[in-house]
């Protein structure tokens, strides 16, 4: 009997070892990559209908991409930084309207916000007068992207700028009006970047459409990147197929608002994104959206 029980005991820690050398096979990686020093983190922020994205690199430093509609960003910023830390190494405005631009005004009261790109591009709206003049009044360096530039941001990250490739400092309709039509459209100012770290590369596209992705298209710049942050929303007028076909990301983001007035984002993306095969994140539908790279694959929810 008591062979029997002493046998049983074997059998039961042979199993568990096991079990447990496989879980932690399986685990280990894992761990291995979320230790802050090596993963880069992109945060799509649930800020209702607008865009607000922070990517914190593998060191620490922060950038920040637009801010959304309202408040909401400072939230969300709280939350997804330490407590001690109250630096925005760079301030991305892709382009001036108020889903974007608004809650960037409450980030420079409350953060150090140490440098600013933007294209130039100007707003008359009583937020995007605000922003320019918290600016002015704290001196932060403002950086115009008006060509194809390449920044070295941090040990192994890069920001590759690809549009605007012309200057659009003071322009305050964009080069719609250049072409004859009579709608404004600064979404066409948008900053568009690449972001590297390591093999892994994601795409910002602000709230560009498909004019700025036939620009893009026929400038023969690489486009491939393995996370698509969808431009305007997953806006109908944005994300082409030839776009998707040359981008062919993995994943997607869409940051939109939950039952937004504009329909956004539009069905139409939705089943392009669905027909290549990309698996699309959404702010209003999902909450914020993390998504982490470790330099040589991403690691997506
Ligand atoms: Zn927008």
């Amino acid at each position: 009997m008591k062979q029997r029980l002493l046998y049983l005991l074997a059998l039961l820690a042979i199993a568990a070892t096991v079990v447990i050398g496989k879980s932690w096979q399986n685990f280990a990686p894992q761990i291995h990559a979320r230790t802050p020093q090596h993963v880069l983190t992109m945060r799509a922020f649930d800020v209702g209908q607008g865009d607000a994205t922070l990517v914190t690199t593998p060191s620490g430093k922060t950038i920040l991409i637009d801010g959304g509609p309202n408040d909401a960003v400072m939230d969300r910023l709280g939350r997804a930084l330490p407590f001690f830390k109250k630096d925005i190494d760079l301030m991305i405005l892709t382009h001036p309207h108020a889903d974007h631009v608004t809650g960037l005004v409450g980030v420079l009261k409350r953060y150090n916000v140490k440098e600013i790109y933007y294209t130039g591009a100007v707003h008359t709206s009583s937020v995007f007068i605000e922003w320019l003049k918290m600016i002015k009044e704290k001196q932060i360096p403002m950086h115009v992207i008006s060509h194809k530039e390449e920044i070295q941001f941090d040990e192994g990250v890069k920001l590759i700028f690809l549009y605007p490739d012309h200057e659009l400092a003071g322009v305050e309709d964009a080069s719609e009006e250049k072409r004859g039509q009579k709608k404004n459209n600064l979404n066409n100012t948008s900053i568009v970047f690449k972001l590297t770290y390591g093999r892994t590369q994601f795409l910002f596209m602000g709230d560009a459409e498909v004019p700025v992705e036939e620009t893009l298209l026929a400038s023969g710049v690489d486009l491939r990147v393995d996370v698509l942050k969808v431009g305007h929303h997953g806006s109908h007028s944005s994300t082409s197929e030839e776009f998707l076909k040359a981008v062919s990301p993995q994943y997607a983001t869409i940051s939109c608002g939950r039952n937004n007035d504009y329909g956004h984002p539009h069905l139409s993306t939705l089943k392009r994104l669905e027909r290549f095969g990309v698996h699309a994140y959404r702010t209003d539908t999902e909450g914020d959206i993390v998504i982490m790279s470790d330099g040589e694959k991403i690691i997506a929810p």
